[in-house]
């Protein structure tokens, strides 16, 4: 309504603490800390005082998402906030916003109501400048790749199987499929070209896979540009331009420290599309958190079929930050509308709808148990929803045997009792042992590693791969990657790969219809149905609606 504030008012009004107050409570020494300006600031890992990972980290994750909205980023703050507020050393570690869905339909991606982190309007506009190190660093790489080819092309590039494309972080359908290098001789070689958002390119991903400097250049030189007439892969070490853009990303692979609304620091570092890519923030910022608190709250993009299952087959296998506890955030109104209830009637109590719409649910807490955790529920509370639901909900959670709390955070704010039970909850789940295990091992073909996520994850019959994807699939076998992991690039509404079925469809066949082999971010993209790497802005972008005023201050923002 019109006397609730908005997620922008709400960050403004806060009283942010110094940054450097922030750093002292995280145990982060000065020489370490980089500050950028009085509310934000860069950690080095390398000064960090040597100490073993030992925090225990929580993922976020949710079920499948609905147009009503489940609020992951809003459920992370929010659950670090009330961890903080019990007690816990504890540290977040999230994803930096993309500029295209900021100006798109999104508006902001800090969380959201009195679970923020803040100072929300730089974190969803520039901030320090990472995505713009990662833009120069992606289009280094491509102005070398062209100019390769002008300057007589001795690795014998064929220029109509170009695969690195130009990036920039906005929404620019217009930009999608282009000709470049028109105009004679002296202007280069026409050839046809694209431009992605910065967030679905392989840089994106490499940076946020990344362990240290070192291997982020290695990944880097191992990325796939083109193929040569002969068809043979050219990688970036072939063009030696890893060195310039490692350089380039020298100072974006710090972690940024900020913090929430309640003073709980939080690295903000990388934001990878979880579609091309594997949609959770940087390992560097995840590992670094894990140095400095005893308890890192984290979150993977979309569902967790999609984000889960990549954070715990991709990141999980890179790095050391398997979760000892996996929290699914479920709403009233999103499972009504699994339920089969349009948006439209979301407002009103509904129980039998609810009911229907626990399926979805119900199947992704037993895919989180294929992984040997153990899920937690949080149930995101919205006004609407009334104690008939939340009362069902939890007691249905219950005789699931599943742990589950209602986390009123949005409204409460997470430093606030809004996040206690939840709190509570995850602190029971923490003791519980834990029994992680992968979906699969790194041996399986990579054909029967997509087949393994879409039978036991998706709930589907069969896998059809297209004919370009079996060629593909000739090409990983011949280039010795069956060992790569695979990262589903589907649909995020749907177990299936039609955006339209919803609940926990069963006995369908999942369509591959291509695979995109990142030998850079080291796995294999699995394309079903279509996937945006450039999206556009709709009928009415968020950016319309923002302004600044003569004194500096923002609007407009979500
Ligand atoms: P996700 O991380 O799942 O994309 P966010 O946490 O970014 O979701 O939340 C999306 C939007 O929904 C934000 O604008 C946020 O303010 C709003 N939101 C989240 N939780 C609630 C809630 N409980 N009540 C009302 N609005 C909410």
């Amino acid at each position: 309504g019109a006397d609730t504030p908005s997620d922008l008012e709400i960050s403004r009004a806060a009283r942010l603490l110094p940054i450097t107050e922030i750093a002292r409570r995280a145990s982060i020494p000065d020489a370490a800390l980089e500050p950028y300006g009085r509310y934000k600031a860069k950690v080095d890992p390398a000064l960090l005082p040597e100490s073993p990972a030992r925090g225990r980290v929580v993922l976020v994750t949710a079920m499948s998402p609905t147009p009503a909205g489940e609020g992951k980023s809003t459920v992370t703050v929010g659950l670090a906030d009330a961890l903080q507020r019990a007690g816990e050393n504890v540290m977040i570690a999230l994803r930096e916003p993309s500029l295209g869905p900021v100006l798109g339909m999104k508006g902001g991606a800090t969380g959201g109501g009195y679970s923020q982190v803040v100072p929300m309007e730089d974190i969803n506009l520039h901030f320090t400048g990472d995505f713009h190190a990662i833009t120069a660093a992606n289009n280094a790489l491509a102005a070398l790749v062209d100019n390769h080819i002008f300057q007589g092309n001795q690795l014998g590039l064929d220029p109509r199987r170009i695969t690195i494309k130009r990036v920039m972080d906005m929404n620019d359908r217009a930009l999608r499929d282009i000709v470049i290098g028109l105009g004679g001789p002296a202007q280069g070689v026409p050839r046809q070209d694209g431009f992605d958002i910065t967030v679905a390119s392989e840089v994106m991903a490499v940076f946020c896979l990344a362990r240290n400097l070192s291997d982020l250049s290695d990944r880097l030189s191992r990325i796939t540009v083109g193929y040569t007439y002969d068809r043979r892969p050219v990688t970036v070490a072939d063009l030696g331009a890893q060195g310039a853009m490692t350089l380039l990303l020298r100072d974006a692979v710090k972690p940024n420290l900020v913090q929430t609304l309640a003073g709980t620091p939080a690295l903000v570092h990388g934001g990878p599309f979880a579609n091309i890519a594997h949609g959770c923030n940087s390992v560097i910022a995840t590992a670094t958190a894990r140095r400095l608190a005893g308890v890192v709250v984290t979150e993977a993009g979309f569902g967790a079929d999609l984000g889960a299952e990549k954070y715990l087959d991709i990141k999980a296998r890179v790095a050391d930050v398997a979760p000892a506890a996996v929290v699914v955030v479920a709403t009233v109104r999103a499972l009504k509308m699994h339920g089969g209830i349009p948006k439209s009637d979301l407002a009103a109590e509904n129980l039998p709808a609810l009911q229907a719409g626990t399926v979805n649910l119900h199947r992704h807490l037993e895919n989180i148990r294929r992984f040997g955790i153990n899920p937690v529920v949080a149930v995101n509370r919205f006004i609407t929803d009334t104690e008939a639901e939340l009362r069902w909900l939890i007691d249905w959670c219950a005789e699931e045997g599943v742990t589950a709390a209602v986390a009123d955070v949005w409204a409460q704010g997470g430093g606030g009792p809004g996040g206690d039970d939840l709190a509570a909850a995850v602190l029971r789940a923490l003791e519980q042992p834990s029994d992680f295990r992968f979906l699969y091992p790194d041996e399986l073909p990579v054909a029967e590693k997509i087949s393994t996520v879409a039978r036991e994850i998706y709930g589907a019959a069969d896998v059809e791969f297209s004919p370009p994807a079996r060629r593909r699939l000739q090409e990983i076998e011949e280039r010795g990657l069956e060992h790569l992991p695979v990262c589903m690039a589907k649909t995020p509404y749907s177990f299936t790969d039609d955006p339209t079925v919803l609940g926990a469809p069963a006995g369908f066949t999942l369509h591959v219809r291509d695979l995109i082999i990142k030998t850079g971010a080291g796995f294999v993209v699995a394309l079903t149905g279509a996937v945006m790497t450039m999206p556009g802005l709709p009928r009415n972008p968020a950016a319309l609606r923002m302004d600044v005023a003569a004194d500096g201050t923002p609007s407009g923002l979500i």
